[in-house]
């Protein structure tokens, strides 16, 4: 793959958060950053050489768009892989929209992982109908969770179930959508590895960071995750298998439980920078957005060093968007604000970082004594 030159223009599908980290990336890179969006003002457009309005769909708009730039990636996954396919026919798309198809589909997903990456998931059975979810709890045992196969996200579109009224409920909320089971993992940890990957197969992994939800929603990530080296070795492991199965290009992100084995279990990918990556704008030399850049252009990527432990808090919505004005008066915490005009329930507004010495990450007293005005809020 030949790098890209300065000045190059990358186009990034998508105008929230992930594109304008990515943008401010590029920009150090010394290249333009051109926006596919649908919204006015939006948060990465406020930070781009340029924005090209129009839906996903809109084949004229995406086709404008492809002809203004050199390469092309994604923020947003929900854009169709028809879409991207496009997008493909007149500029290379990192990465590929292939990629893009198995990580929007738990089916096509659970399928890959197992028998083409050959990593561990939870259990799981496809469902269509009653017949098969009866069958799937009957091999599966309960608890376990029903969830769409596409267009999940932050716990929208699954159900819990734990006995055989529940399974009614959850049917008859999530149906007539293609459905998935999955066992339910009593997991001791929930984790995620970013990793990046370039055109001539290079190939890195950041430190393995456990991530804790509170209403399904990414709250806390800390960095690294405490849990036994062995662990994050087959996290690690697992995650480079993943990336290289897919013939990746860009960055990956890897979400798994430790189950109550020790042993990883992956739950999601998503191609792209990622939520509980963001630690690594403040904690690491090149950050994951640096490196799913340097992947997109064919620039060489660096050692993924963390020279900093890190915890990463989320602003999520009306209440802790408020909180902003004693966030910045706060000594220590890094603030990253991502320009967006309306704060709703369970949007992300922005996240704040505390950097710790390396190996001096603390437990939770010292975490939320750390986080200050934050660590207060429900
Ligand atoms: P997902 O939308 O698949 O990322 O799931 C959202 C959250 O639900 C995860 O972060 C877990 O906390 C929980 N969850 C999802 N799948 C499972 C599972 N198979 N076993 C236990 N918990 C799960």
């Amino acid at each position: 793959m030949i790098a890209l030159a300065p000045n190059a223009t990358i186009g990034i599908v998508g105008g929230g958060q992930l594109g304008r980290m990515s943008a401010l990336a590029a920009a150090r890179l010394g290249y333009r950053c051109h926006i596919l969006t649908p919204e006015h003002d939006s948060p990465a457009g406020q930070v781009s050489h340029a924005t090209t309005l129009g839906a996903y769909e809109d084949a004229a708009a995406l086709r404008r768009f492809a002809s203004h730039v050199d390469v092309i990636t994604f923020e947003f996954e929900n854009v169709s892989a028809e879409g991207l396919e496009l997008l493909a026919s007149v500029r290379p798309v990192h990465p590929a929209p292939s990629v893009l198809r198995i990580s929007q589909d738990r089916v096509a997903e659970k399928t890959f992982l197992n028998d083409v990456a050959g990593v561990a998931t939870a259990p799981w059975r496809a469902v269509t109908d009653m017949a098969d979810l009866a069958e799937a709890m009957a091999e599966l045992g309960l608890p376990a969770i029903l969830k769409t196969t596409r267009l999940g996200y932050d716990g929208k579109g699954q159900a819990l179930i734990r006995n055989a009224s529940e399974a009614a409920d959850a049917f008859a909320r999530l149906a007539p959508k293609p459905l998935v089971l999955e066992g339910f993992v009593d997991f001791a940890a929930e984790i995620s590895v970013i990793v990046a990957r370039s055109g001539n197969g290079q190939t890195v992994a950041f430190d393995v960071v456990q991530n804790h939800h509170r209403n399904h929603i990414l709250d806390l990530t800390l960095a690294p995750a405490p849990i036994a080296p062995t662990i994050a070795v087959e996290a690690q492991n697992a995650a480079v298998r993943v990336a290289e199965a897919l013939d990746l290009i860009g960055v990956l992100a890897v979400e798994m439980f430790v189950d109550a084995g020790g042993h990883v279990r992956v739950n999601e990918i998503a191609p792209r920078p990622h939520n509980s990556g963001h630690w690594t704008i403040d904690a690491c030399p090149a950050s994951q957005f640096e490196m799913h850049i340097r992947a997109v252009a064919g620039l060489p990527l660096p050692h993924p060093e963390r020279h900093s432990d890190a915890v990463m808090k989320n602003l999520v919505g009306p209440a802790e968007a408020a909180l902003w004005p004693d966030l910045v008066a706060t000594p220590g915490l890094i603030p990253h604000l991502y320009g967006k005009s309306e704060a709703r329930d369970g949007r992300k507004m922005g996240h704040v970082t505390r950097l710790f010495p390396k190996g001096a990450l603390p437990g939770p007293f010292g975490i939320a004594a750390a986080l200050g005005v934050l660590a207060q809020k429900p």
